[in-house]
């Protein structure tokens, strides 16, 4: 270890999606950057992201998208680089990719496409890596100059960008070490929670539900907040699925959410029809038609999957189509940031320029991507903020 400062233009902490993406940038304008990382190799998440295919954007990207406690500040960025231009950086390295629904587009063979072109766009400017690097302590000097003490040394830099993601998975090296610096020189950091999360479920709901483990239903899941219209999974541990993973990050401790079964059919209406011809049937055999077999006792109740059709009133018709299309379950919790795919909160917007993503409080320090309080939907949404942010400050750092 050498007890000399490295001088650099430009020291990056996090060699994932928002800081390769800021070195790059950096590198082109002819920056001498360092990219630090206190994990054995760059971009894990990139790597473990979309089941190891990296949904890498989303073909329609707005800031409704995204959660912020300050909803306009995205704007900037992600109408700076697009999605688009993501796609083109993607086709210019003619990396096998496809579109699955809501837009999200995908790799067709390995997440490690996405890191080894950005690897490579590193190479080509000469932006060093530093892996398995500590941070131990940072200040900034009386001359204006950022000087980073680590497990490899001190540097010393003009500019000094902390893209250390959020919390989600300390597994893959998350740590808290983005909102320590944003405290540490006087930015507000708000409360962080996991989201994109499964939710574990009530001792009794998750008795109920545990054969269904496997199971995925189309369904609509709302709150008082949003509606968001894709599948629920039931597992051993809970509910997932990618609408669940959506109303997490909507969600709030002791509130409960809304399933629709069966969006966009009229239950009742279809019961009723089906009990002037098909008085026989029992209901169970009828919803099998539309429904997963297993979930019916599960959701109504084995009494209620058996009776036939004829034995039901009206009365009970309407709450038998209000129990699977407006099932009202209040879960127990979050899976936490053991599995959660983002975190919300985080260093305040309103502190940071919407352009640059520098600091309003500190000339040269910059704040980009999750560790920032801007939060996307599940969808290719939270690389296209780490994208879009990285990309700001590499004009400017
Ligand atoms: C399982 C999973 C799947 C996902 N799939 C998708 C997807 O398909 N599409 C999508 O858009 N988003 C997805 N996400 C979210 C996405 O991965 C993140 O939002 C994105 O990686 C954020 O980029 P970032 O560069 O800000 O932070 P990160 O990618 O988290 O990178 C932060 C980097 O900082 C380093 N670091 C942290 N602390 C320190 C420290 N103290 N010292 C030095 N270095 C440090 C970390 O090692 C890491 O390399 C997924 C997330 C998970 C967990």
């Amino acid at each position: 270890m050498s007890l000399k400062p490295v001088n650099v233009n430009v020291l990056i902490i996090g060699a994932s999606a928002a800081g390769l993406m800021c070195a790059i940038e950096a590198g082109k304008r002819g920056r001498q950057v360092m990219v630090l990382d206190h994990a054995n190799k760059p971009g894990k998440k990139i790597l473990m992201s979309g089941g190891g295919r990296c949904n890498f954007t989303n073909t329609d990207i707005s800031a409704d998208n995204y959660i912020s406690r300050n909803p306009h500040f995205c704007k900037s960025a992600l109408s700076r680089f697009t999605q688009w231009d993501f796609i083109a950086l993607v086709n210019e390295y003619r990396i096998p990719c496809h579109e699955r629904d809501l837009g999200k587009l995908f790799c067709d063979n390995s997440a490690s496409d996405i890191l080894d072109m950005l690897l490579a766009e590193c190479k080509k400017v000469k932006v060093a890596i530093r892996l398995d690097c500590e941070v131990t302590n940072i200040e900034k000097t009386a001359t204006g100059v950022f000087s980073t003490d680590t497990s490899q040394g001190i540097f010393q830099s003009a500019s000094l960008v902390i893209a250390s993601g959020g919390l989600s998975i300390p597994k893959m090296c998350a740590s808290p070490l983005g909102y320590k610096v944003a405290k540490q020189f006087g930015h507000r950091v708000w409360p962080t929670a996991a989201g994109l999360v499964p939710f574990t479920l009530q001792p009794q709901d998750k008795e109920r539900l545990a054969e269904l483990s496997g199971i995925a239903v189309a369904s609509s899941v709302s709150n008082e907040h949003i509606q968001f219209n894709e599948n629920i999974l039931f597992t051993h541990r809970g509910l997932s699925g990618p609408a669940v993973l959506q109303i997490s990050s909507y969600w709030q401790p002791g509130e409960a959410i809304t399933i629709d079964l069966l969006p966009g059919l009229d239950l009742e209406g279809l019961l009723k029809t089906r009990q002037a011809t098909q008085a026989n049937i029992k209901l169970k055999t009828l919803l099998a038609e539309v429904l997963p077999r297993r979930l019916i006792p599960a959701v109504l109740g084995q009494e209620a999957a058996d009776v036939p059709l004829q034995a039901l009133s009206h009365a009970r018709i309407r709450k038998i189509a209000r129990q699977l299309q407006h099932w009202e379950l209040k879960p127990n919790g979050t899976e936490g940031y053991r599995t959660a795919e983002v975190t919300l909160g985080g260093v305040d917007c309103n502190e940071l320029s919407s352009r640059t993503m520098e600091s309003e409080k500190v000339a040269g320090l910059y704040f980009i991507g999750e560790v920032v309080d801007v939060t996307g939907w599940l969808g290719g949404y939270n690389f296209q903020w780490a994208w879009s942010s990285g990309w700001c400050a590499g004009q400017v750092v």
